[in-house]
């Protein structure tokens, strides 16, 4: 299942929430949610409008796999 990711505000990074899309549907997550960032170790709060869904896992992968 891909994880559910936003975009840390204080780094720029794409963090994981640690949910994923089997857990909610984005759309319904209208409420703030917070979390440990584990890129910054802030605690940031979320809205389904701030979330994405991770993909291209397998695609960033590959990409480190250009000849030298
Ligand atoms: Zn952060």
């Amino acid at each position: 299942m891909p994880r559910i990711i936003i975009d840390c505000p204080a780094t720029g990074e794409a963090v994981p929430t640690g949910h994923r899309t089997q857990d909610f549907d984005l759309a319904a997550v209208i409420e703030p949610r917070s979390f440990r960032c584990p890129v910054c170790h802030e605690v940031h709060t979320w809205r389904g409008a701030d979330a994405r869904i991770e993909e291209g896992v397998a695609h960033a992968a590959a990409h480190g796999a250009s000849p030298h």
